[in-house]
């Protein structure tokens, strides 16, 4: 919208002179470099044919020479877009780059997103088509899938292969092969992978275990409820989708695939292994949402809010528990490989419920929230501080002793002691006990550490409270 709405195209179509044209690749090069995924930026007027096109080469954008601009008026995606209305979004499905007739090698897989352009008079002159890269996409997904057991495979809604540990069975449906495909080879299973969003079932001695990510639905959901902020509802963009199209139809398909020898392995030796790999495959497709709705709204930035949206507590901005125990057990993991040191800290708010009794709750909300804030600034960068539950808080500090550890608590400890907190013209204070283990090399699990520090932290409040207490 940013570019299709813009001054320089009405100009351009106002007066087609050389230097307006050059205006208005000059912004095409300018939002590639900066935007820097976009593969291509094209107008293409309303024969099919390259008007302006600029290409993103790894960070040094060219706008193409005339001499080298193609006509386009046979493919899908312009025949599709052109017909569309103001406003309107066209979203083609991922597949590769075609340049002069022929699939561009090595391949170059894209989804292409255009929207109509009118000019001052309100008359239809072409399309603007944004091509998406989505090489780091799918490189971000093996990545993620390869962490997994047996083999990963992602599907378009065809059942082709667009992720496959055998290179020459993917994109079977670009490269005329149209029988190389996962619904080819396994007709049964595909009727039932495509017709459940998520599942794990048994065929042919094989298990298969999948999830589907659907990206347009949820970008859309995500946009239409941020243009319920806007104004102006008709400026804002709209995905049309085909007669009889639901959003749901624009689908990915993950899946694990493996022989039962493999997975009776992994089912009885960790049953945890058997859930990782389908929070494996959410993770694959809330990575493919997240590039949707980050596309959607025109900003770098919101992946990473949603991100942190996750992974962190909403009013401490520590570490949600869940998020605390993925570090905590990687953290675990490391320490027991090495035979490091890993200190834990567990904090517990004193009498917390008379905060809330005397004050309200939305001053212990508040004391919370200096709670983290003052244990934030003391920490070391490599500590994290997660909130454990109500007003329990833990800090892991790998690489740290139980004199470096104890150290800290307790000037955590007194810079609580002494911090007044102001609220509605009140002032109060609180305190805080505190109880620590390190880890030692008996230890099995995170939890055992975590344990410990629990029983540490109920000695220091039978003691009296205010105090530090190390496990021992
Ligand atoms: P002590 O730990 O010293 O034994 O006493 P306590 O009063 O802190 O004991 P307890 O753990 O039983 O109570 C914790 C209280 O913390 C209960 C709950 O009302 C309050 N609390 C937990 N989470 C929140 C929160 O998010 N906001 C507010 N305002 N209060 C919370
Ligand atoms: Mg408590
Ligand atoms: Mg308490």
């Amino acid at each position: 919208m940013f570019l299709s709405k813009g001054e320089s195209f009405k100009k351009y179509f106002h007066d087609n002179s050389k230097v307006n044209w050059i205006y208005l690749a000059r912004e095409f090069e300018t939002f590639s470099r900066y935007k820097k995924i976009y593969n291509q930026i094209r107008f293409i007027d309303e024969q099919g044919k390259e008007k302006i096109r600029v290409d993103y080469n790894d960070g040094v954008p060219a706008i193409l020479p005339r001499s080298k601009l193609q006509n386009k008026s046979s493919r899908y995606y312009f025949k599709k877009s052109i017909k569309l209305n103001n406003y309107e979004v066209y979203v083609s499905p991922l597949d590769l780059n075609i340049e002069n007739d022929l699939v561009e090698i090595p391949y170059n897989p894209m989804i292409r997103f255009a929207t109509p352009i009118f000019d001052g008079y309100g008359k239809k002159r072409g399309i603007l088509v944004l091509n998406y890269s989505a090489n780091e996409l799918l490189n971000k997904l093996r990545d993620i899938l390869s962490f997994g057991k047996g083999e990963a495979m992602m599907l378009n809604n065809q059942g082709y292969w667009l992720i496959s540990e055998h290179i020459d069975k993917q994109w079977g449906f670009m490269l005329d092969k149209p029988d190389e495909r996962f619904a080819t080879s396994y007709p049964d299973q595909w009727q039932e992978i495509s017709r459940n969003k998520k599942g794990e079932f048994k065929s042919m001695l094989k298990t298969f275990i999948y999830t589907t990510a659907y990206p347009l639905k949820d970008a859309l959901e995500f946009t239409q409820h941020q243009s319920e902020f806007l104004h102006g509802h008709e400026l804002s963009p709209r995905i049309p989708l085909p007669k009889g199209h639901k959003a749901d139809d624009y689908y990915w398909k993950l899946l694990f695939v493996m022989d039962a020898a493999t997975f009776q392995f992994i089912y009885n030796e960790r049953l945890k292994h058997f859930f990782s790999l389908l929070l494996l495959l959410s993770l694959a497709s809330v990575l493919i949402t997240l590039l949707f709705v980050r596309l959607a709204k025109h900003d770098h930035l919101i992946s990473q809010k949603l991100k942190k949206l996750a992974t962190t507590d909403y009013l401490t901005g520590a570490y949600s528990r869940g998020e605390l125990f993925n570090i905590g057990h990687t953290e675990f993991s490391r320490v027991k490989r090495y035979n490091r040191d890993l200190s834990v800290i567990m904090i517990d708010a004193d009498y917390f419920k008379e905060i809330n009794d005397n004050y309200g709750h939305h001053a212990g909300d508040i004391a919370l929230k200096e709670l983290a804030k003052i244990t934030q600034n003391n920490i070391r960068e490599q500590d994290s501080l997660g909130r454990f539950g109500g007003e329990e808080f833990v800090i892991l500090m790998p690489e740290e002793t139980s004199n470096g550890a104890i150290e800290l608590a307790q000037r955590i400890r007194k810079n609580i002691e002494n911090n007044h907190i102001s609220y509605d013209n009140q002032f109060f204070q609180f305190t805080i006990s505190i109880g620590i283990s390190v880890y030692k090399n008996t230890d099995k699990r995170l939890e055992d550490i975590i344990q410990r520090a629990d029983k540490a932290l109920y000695q220091a409040k039978e003691q009296g409270r205010n105090k530090v207490v190390l496990y021992e």
